[in-house]
């Protein structure tokens, strides 16, 4: 049957190689036997990451020859939507599939000034926060750059964002803080972010990225050397005690080497401050002794504090902090001069606010039982 054979032959070709996620030199040395070169290359980087460009047919500029060429052999990174879910406030999440069956999700939080993407570093994390969901996902692999820019190319798409920059864009921000610890995936989100932040592709500042982490000490310096964006810590606590029960990697880097890292971090002054998150949980880090440590525990660093009420999930041990509470806090915080924004829940109806990142996977993984060893 010529149908079956179709088929088979088409399983037996090789997947298409990804050009999404290689840096210029790379993509050169890819494209070369391929008949591309010198300024050619340029002109495709811009095809993709300004264009939005995601297949080689409309590329008018490439050879029409050279198009079939490039369509045989290689694919524009796109990442599969498993589903997408709008919740009422208009943040939408998105559950992407990965080539090997993984799951993970991306969140876009529109608001009145910017747009911001939430992206993730990893399928799952090893960090086990206990006030996470993620943490509770068991299978856990790094995320590639081509997986990781793939979560803004297919977001883009999906909010018809294209051309990259411009001064409407829909998505005006990139924060790392969806599933995973992107210090854990150190070169990768490198790869990644330093293609976001190509002038002739997507164009994203220095100041319009965020990277946040648990705190993988010894990253943080390349991170700042390297990367160069934004900083965000996940501090939730003033000492040791309380820290190394609720963010166990608190363990192996303590607060006073984490704090010791945020000093060194590069082009620190009043207008480009480190962040730390500071997830509110009743009765856990929420009262008035907590936020006086915290003033004073800052008080060398310019540091912004994003006050984040607690986002319940099933099966989580954690309340969230009363309003009043949270008020108080952040007032004694402001009265010490440091700008505490209360991070308002988004998405809550649809799982889409923080810490409530949990893909599916391992329900798929359940039946397979021959990757538990994994
Ligand atoms: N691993 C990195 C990136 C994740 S960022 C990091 O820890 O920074 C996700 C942010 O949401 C972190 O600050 C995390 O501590 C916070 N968070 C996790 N679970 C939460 C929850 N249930 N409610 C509110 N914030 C939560």
């Amino acid at each position: 049957m010529p149908e079956a054979l179709t088929d088979q032959a088409k399983a037996a070709a090789p997947a298409p190689a990804q050009l999404v996620g290689l840096d210029r030199e790379t993509l050169a040395a890819t494209l070369a036997p391929h008949g591309l070169k010198g300024y050619r290359i340029g002109q495709l980087w811009q095809q993709i990451y300004r264009l939005g460009a995601n297949e080689f047919p409309a590329m008018t500029t490439i050879a029409k020859a050279a198009r079939a060429d490039l369509a045989d052999h290689f694919a524009i990174g796109r990442l599969a939507i498993e589903s997408e879910q709008i919740s009422k406030d208009g943040t939408r999440k998105w559950l992407y599939k990965l080539a090997d069956g993984s799951l993970v999700e991306t969140v876009y939080i529109p608001e009145t000034d910017r747009g911001t993407l939430c992206i993730s570093s990893q399928v799952g994390c090893t960090l086990n926060c206990r006030f996470c969901h993620t943490g509770t996902q068991r299978l856990v692999r790094n995320l590639t750059a081509e997986e990781i820019l793939g979560q803004v190319l297919t977001a883009k798409d999906a909010l018809d964002d294209w051309p990259a920059p411009r001064p409407d864009r829909k998505i005006t921000n990139i924060v790392l803080m969806g599933m995973g610890e992107p210090l854990y995936n150190f070169e990768n989100v490198k790869q990644a972010m330093l293609i976001a932040l190509d002038g002739e592709g997507l164009g994203f500042s220095r100041r319009r990225i965020t990277l946040s982490t648990a705190g993988v000490v010894p990253m943080i310096e390349r991170a700042g050397a390297e990367i160069g964006v934004n900083l965000a810590i996940s501090l939730h606590a003033t000492n040791n005690e309380i820290r190394d029960r609720i963010v166990p990697i608190n363990r192996k880097y303590p607060l006073e080497e984490l704090l010791a890292a945020c000093r060194a971090y590069p082009t620190l002054n009043n207008a480009r401050r480190i962040t730390f998150e500071y997830v509110m949980l009743r009765d856990v880090n929420d009262l008035d002794e907590h936020a006086h440590a915290l003033a004073a525990m800052l008080s060398d660093i310019p540091a912004k504090i994003n006050l984040i009420p607690f986002n319940p999930w099933p099966g989580s041990a954690f309340e969230r902090s009363t309003a009043a509470r949270i008020h108080n806090f952040a007032g004694i915080l402001m009265d010490a001069g440091y700008p505490t924004p209360v991070r308002t829940p988004r998405g809550e109806d649809i799982l889409a606010a923080c810490g409530q990142l949990k893909s599916t996977t391992e329900k798929a993984r359940r039946t397979r039982p021959g990757l538990d060893a994994a």
